[in-house]
């Protein structure tokens, strides 16, 4: 009996493999290969794209990953998502290219806090925090792609602090690609205002629009609703819900699973979640055949997922700024991949309740759904309070000084009740230095930056305010976007 839910591929031999095809989780936009779903980002129906069947990795295909490098078991993972695109010889200069950027050899080390619990550190790229391990890759891969097709891209996003930075860091340096990214003035912290505005690169620049991260973000809706200027500059996004985010976010679940001692023994994650995208690559992982026994979604107050996984019932209310602000989401983009496969892989369907979504804020999922959820899936929320107390008792416990993100991923894995001969790893997402006021409030420490990135304070920054004035803004990104073009 094969089980209906996920639903995997036929496993085949690694020379059989046909390359991976990707489809709409809203049913109508065409199957996509890997490089174009690269560059579209976002379905044409408005759906995300998936593959078409997970490639699967035998037990002792994972057995033989034992003792591979990072880059050797990104290559080994990845390699079915990218075949037919990108050339193995590419693709691997490609990955060990992103991953020196990091500061840490192992690329994401895992630390064990007792007997039963582990951290898998996901903060030592350029940018302090996880969203690096993707972006690395994915600002080289856009290079190779858009290269063999002789295209550049103008890339456009807004941020309220986060990942503006490891965007930037991610196509700084692209022979095809500029980036812009807009910041509200004033309205970040300083930190990551220098880790923007420092990057040193003719292709990466900055605006501080005098205006909230909600006008920056409809300033960004509003250049890709502009059918011309999107044309013009050959708009594009690096957002969490793009495909090679996700994929190479499965590497290192496989990288910490191995080293516990799959596939001869299971593993459990508690992943802090705010887009879903880190977890649902841990889905991916074990519908590609790692033994992964359970995964916990950790959220902050804004718990939309965590009565998700308790009620079957999906409800929007409004965000509250917590500790952990990467976790302060109203919808998570990447759930509908998930609610995909519940709906039996069905585009209609995941259609018509997104859109339900969308105009009633709710919808909810029929009883054997959630439990079919719920025997992969286990939720729980941490407020800021229990935040603190868990940032001071790690500390207190194993000397080790976490982020609020981590802590929230550490309160769920505590609470989550596994068996105590599984492994539980929580993933750490952000180092502590980017977060230094809740930090100190919980231990009396202040944590500093990490070497590599000392001396941020000391570098120089470039600054441009520009109203809150969509015309002004598009010319500005438009002559960044052409001056590079004759560079
Ligand atoms: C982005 C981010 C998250 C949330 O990850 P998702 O993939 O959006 O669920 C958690 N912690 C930190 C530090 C982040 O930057």
């Amino acid at each position: 009996m094969v089980a209906r839910f996920p639903p995997v591929g036929r496993r085949r031999g690694v020379e059989e493999r046909a390359p991976v095809r990707y489809i709409s989780t809203r049913g109508s936009a065409p199957a996509l290969s890997f490089d174009e779903v690269l560059l579209a980002g976002l379905a044409r129906d408005g759906g995300l794209y998936v593959p078409e069947a997970w490639p699967q990795f035998s037990a002792e295909e994972i057995r033989a990953m034992r003792g591979l490098s990072y880059d050797e078991l990104a290559v080994r993972v990845m390699r079915p998502f990218v075949a037919g695109a990108i050339d193995d010889e590419v693709f691997a200069a490609a990955v060990k290219s992103a991953y020196r950027t990091f500061g840490h050899s192992a690329v994401t080390p895992l630390v064990q806090l007792d007997r039963q619990h582990w951290l898998l550190e996901l903060h030592h790229g350029p940018t302090l925090a996880f969203k690096d391990v993707a972006l690395q890759l994915l600002g080289r891969l856009f290079d190779i792609v858009l290269a063999k097709r002789g295209e550049r891209v103008t890339v456009v996003g807004a941020t309220s602090g986060d990942t503006g930075s490891a965007a930037l860091e991610a196509c700084r340096d692209r022979d095809r690609v500029n980036i812009t990214i807009l910041y509200p003035h004033g309205r970040v912290s300083e930190v990551q205002r220098r880790q923007m505005t420092t990057v040193d690169s003719a292709n990466a620049g900055t605006v501080a629009i005098e205006g909230t991260f909600d006008d920056c973000q409809d300033m960004v809706k509003a250049m890709f609703a502009d059918a011309a200027f999107r044309d013009e500059t050959n708009l594009s996004a690096v957002n969490s819900i793009n495909w090679a985010r996700v994929m190479a976010q499965i590497v290192y679940y496989f990288a910490a699973a191995l080293q516990l001692g799959a596939p001869d023994r299971p593993v459990a994650f508690a992943v802090p979640t705010g887009n879903f995208g880190n977890v649902y690559a841990a889905y991916g992982a074990r519908a590609m055949g790692l033994p992964i026994a359970r995964l916990v979604v950790g959220t902050n107050s804004n718990d939309i997922l965590d009565r998700f996984f308790r009620t079957g019932t999906m409800r929007t209310g409004g965000v509250t700024p917590t500790l952990s602000p990467s976790m302060d989401i109203q919808i998570s983009s990447n759930f509908e991949r998930l609610l995909f496969d519940l709906f039996g892989r069905d585009g209609g369907k995941t259609d018509q309740i997104m859109r339900m979504f969308r105009s009633e804020g709710w919808f909810g999922v029929t009883a054997g759904q959630l439990a079919e959820a719920r025997e992969i899936f286990a939720s729980a929320r941490c407020d800021d309070e229990t935040t603190r107390a868990v940032i001071a008792a790690t500390h207190r416990n194993t000397g080790l000084v976490v982020d609020p993100h981590t802590a929230v991923g550490l309160a769920a894995a505590g609470s989550a009740q596994i068996d105590r001969g599984i492994p539980v790893v929580t993933l750490a997402c952000a180092h502590p230095a980017k977060f230094p006021d809740a930090v100190e409030a919980a231990t009396g420490l202040r944590p500093g930056l990490p070497a590599r990135v000392a001396d941020l304070f000391d570098r120089p920054e470039r600054i441009t305010v520009m109203k809150n004035d969509l015309k002004a803004v598009q010319e500005h990104v438009r002559r960044f976007a052409r001056g590079r073009a004759a560079a």
